[in-house]
């Protein structure tokens, strides 16, 4: 057996979106798994739509997920010799032709069988076309068959028969010399030596086109595996309707790149009932065999399920790092104050997303406790002074600045005030942190540190009113 060789092939004509991303990495887990070969191949061919900052977004949102290929990116836009001699050789072969009908005359035909009822097709003027037109401009066209049929084993499909007298005879070169998709993708996988295709299934009614180009310039055919399509909690195509299709967006909004892996494999493929799979056990355990025929839904809830998992079990060493950008989209600065990753341990069990853990963390940071009004006025009243001044006066003794020193100094607070553990900690909360929702108190406080907690406790005790 030869090595496995897969290739994704993004045309960068925007960001990744979820669909794109799901096929590179079915195709990435595939090659790691079979230790083959992942090409990445950008498909420029499209000048007028293709952008630098959309090849970089992608690049991008494809290292965020970890998905590194083997070889590669290649560009397209960097191979049009090779295309060239390729149309030379199907024009010498006679598979292809040089057709000089001019869009008007296009746009005629096609007017024509529409109104005839027909499917539009290109009707073979210039097929066998012996006055040449000189000087006119021509497309080069594929010269289809008109009989029998193409038929390929598709690895997720099954077979699937394409009757030849439905095909068109395909463009391969545009009068502008440019080379078209489906031309180019077949001598690009060809000579890359790709041996299986994994895409999206719009793909699936260009196979039957590919394979008949594949043969006539001599080339192998490759095995296919079209992934069905994502859809919305509607049912129908996953658009913007449905919320972020961009996979960095996702990151904006707090995802880890872990719990976006996950996600994604799990749209369309299966493993038993399990959910939770880490990358390292979808290369061991991914297979084409458990790809679903039909499309996967796509499942908001799911995905932050999946995150607040993995924010949960995460190192928070790591979290802690990636929570400074969040922090810093908030434009709060975590050089000084607490380690990140101890403030970490203190909301990774209550929050969602980095967005949220961020929103959550900023009080440790800001020299200015950000007050919710709301809060304010029902837990900074004049009746809690006594509250204020029995805190400070324990807390500021306190030596061994821990938790479970704070929690004991907090009981005598209870003691001395005859107040309930509760009447105690909401208004302390809204001191330390603002609002009213937090990890306990004592932790927080403990987090924050002696002096930065006495600090605000002493400022919001000159607030109440
Ligand atoms: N550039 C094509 C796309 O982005 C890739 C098609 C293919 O994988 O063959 O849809």
């Amino acid at each position: 057996m030869s090595q496995l060789r897969v290739r994704f092939a993004p045309s960068p004509t925007g960001y990744l979106h979820i669909g794109g991303a799901r096929t590179a990495l079915f195709n990435y887990l595939l090659a790691r798994k079979e230790k083959g070969c992942f090409v990445l191949r950008i498909e420029d061919t499209d000048v007028a739509r293709s952008t630098q900052e959309s090849v970089d977004a992608i690049l991008q949102a494809m290292s965020w997920l970890g998905l590194s290929c083997d070889e590669g990116p290649y560009y397209q836009s960097e191979r049009f010799d090779l295309y060239r001699s390729k149309v030379e050789q199907l024009l010498a072969s006679g598979a292809a032709y040089r057709c000089y009908c001019t869009p008007e005359e296009l746009e005629a035909k096609r007017k024509l069988a529409e109104q005839e009822k027909r499917k539009p097709k290109y009707d073979g003027t210039c097929r066998d076309r012996q006055d040449v037109p000189a000087d006119r401009p021509y497309v080069v066209r594929f010269r289809a068959p008109q009989e029998g049929a193409t038929t390929f084993n598709d690895r997720i499909k099954g077979a699937i028969t394409f009757q030849h007298a439905e095909l068109d005879d395909l463009i391969v070169q545009r009068t502008d010399g440019t080379p078209t998709y489906n031309f180019v993708v077949v001598i690009d996988d060809a000579e890359m030596g790709i041996n299986l295709v994994i895409r999206g299934d719009d793909h699936i009614n260009n196979t039957p086109r590919q394979i008949l180009l594949y043969q006539a310039l001599g080339y192998e055919v490759p095995e296919f595996a079209h992934v069905p399509m994502i859809l919305g909690s509607d049912q129908k195509r996953l658009s913007k309707r449905h919320g972020a299709t961009s996979v960095m967006a996702y990151r904006d909004l707090g995802y880890l790149p872990e719990a976006m892996v996950n996600y994604l494999v799990r749209l369309g493929w299966s493993y038993g009932d399990e959910e939770i799979f880490s990358m390292e056990d979808l290369v061991e355990k991914f297979s084409l065999d458990n790809v679903g025929r039909s499309a996967g839904v796509f499942n908001p809830e799911k995905l932050l399920w999946l995150n607040a998992h993995y924010i949960k079990t995460g190192d928070p060493q790591r979290l802690g790092e990636l929570l400074r950008d969040y922090l810093a989209a908030l434009e709060v600065n975590c050089d000084n104050g607490p380690p990140l990753s101890e403030v970490v341990k203190t909301l990774q069990e209550r929050c969602k997303t980095m967005v949220e853990m961020a929103e959550q963390a900023a009080c440790y940071y800001r020299s200015e406790v950000e007050f919710d009004p709301k809060a304010t006025a029902k837990f900074l009243t004049e009746a809690q002074q006594p509250v204020f001044a029995a805190t400070l006066e324990q807390l500021a003794g306190l030596e061994d600045w821990q938790e479970g020193a704070i929690e004991e100094a907090l009981g005598k607070v209870m003691e001395s005030t005859g107040l309930k553990f509760g009447k105690i900690a909401q208004p302390l909360r809204v001191a330390l942190t603002g609002g009213t929702v937090s990890p306990s108190i004592c932790l927080v406080m403990a987090v924050m540190g002696k002096e930065m907690a006495l600090a605000r406790i002493e400022r919001a005790a000159g607030m109440l009113a």
